[in-house]
């Protein structure tokens, strides 16, 4: 048990679920995606091997539930080679803390995204006045003030390569927040998305209970770039993914991927940006 590494100051449980929660899916053989109240994790690697890897770290209080999926998938004492994160928020490394101590394993996040992990820099608070739905008005309660991991987090290779992730390389997706990134296989176009962009409306609490499917820009209310959301979006499309794993709602494969890609492309400002909110209205002081 490593005492210098903590939660943030405002870190608890929230209270916010989804019909997809506690279910995952083999998305290709060596990816496995489970949905945690309303967000997903990652299992990159062949199932009952050593060499996998977490990407992300699920909602708070869910450490042990993320422990048994990687069990069941890998066997018995297994611990993963890392955890890779998309960016830091708190329904990203809501169990980190538990999943480092029990199996005292390296964390890899972008550079821009340290100070959000390493207790020097509290996220922007999110939005509750942005047009949206009701999670849009509860999220005044979600986590903001960082973690900190010390030392047990690195920056990301700057060669663009991924640790323990062979044939995929990071992408720099900021906008959602400065250190958002996203992970992409080449070889078979592979998609890791991160919040950059999701594939549900994740602001109205029916349309993140049913997880219907819809794409969307990143979750509005925890976004304060519209520009830089705007060009991630664009740099991720042109690499014309096969399959998306998004940090919300159900994975999407194939033309509807490619369809749903060029529309949020095409419409971003109707899509993804809201119409009002302080991170639209502020531009206009
Ligand atoms: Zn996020
Ligand atoms: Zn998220």
């Amino acid at each position: 048990m490593d005492n210098s590494i903590s939660y943030g100051a405002d870190y608890k449980y929230i209270p916010a679920t989804s019909v997809g929660s506690g279910i995952g899916m083999e998305v290709l053989p060596d990816i496995y995606y489970h949905t945690i109240q309303i967000v997903n994790i990652c299992l990159v690697g062949k199932p009952n091997s050593n060499e996998f890897v977490l990407v992300d770290a699920g909602m708070p209080h869910s450490a042990e539930e993320i422990i048994a999926v990687v069990e069941e998938r890998f066997g018995i004492n297994k611990r993963p080679k890392a955890i890779i994160l998309t960016h830091g928020h708190f329904d990203h490394v809501g169990s980190i803390i538990e999943l480092v101590n029990k199996w005292g394993i390296p964390v890899y996040a972008h550079e821009l995204e340290l100070p959000f992990l390493t207790g020097k820099e509290s996220y922007p608070k999110p939005d509750p006045t942005v047009e949206g739905g009701s999670i849009a008005k509860m999220s005044f309660i979600f986590p903001v003030a960082p973690i900190n991991l010390g030392d047990h987090v690195e920056a990301l290779p700057s060669d663009g390569t991924v640790p323990f992730m062979p044939g995929f390389q990071w992408i720099h997706t900021p906008g959602h927040t400065p250190g958002h990134v996203s992970l992409f296989r080449e070889e078979d176009r592979a998609l890791i998305v991160g919040d950059a962009f999701v594939t549900v409306k994740q602001e109205y609490l029916y349309k993140v209970f049913t997880q219907e499917q819809e794409i969307s820009g990143p979750p509005r209310y925890l976004t304060p770039d519209w520009e830089k959301s705007r060009d991630s979006v664009n740099n991720l499309a042109k690499l014309k993914p096969k399959v998306a794993i998004t940090g919300h709602g159900l994975p999407m494969t194939g033309e509807l991927l490619t369809s749903n890609l060029h529309l949020l492309v095409t419409d971003f400002d109707s899509i993804a940006m809201p119409s009002y909110g302080k991170y639209i209205n502020e531009k206009f002081q």
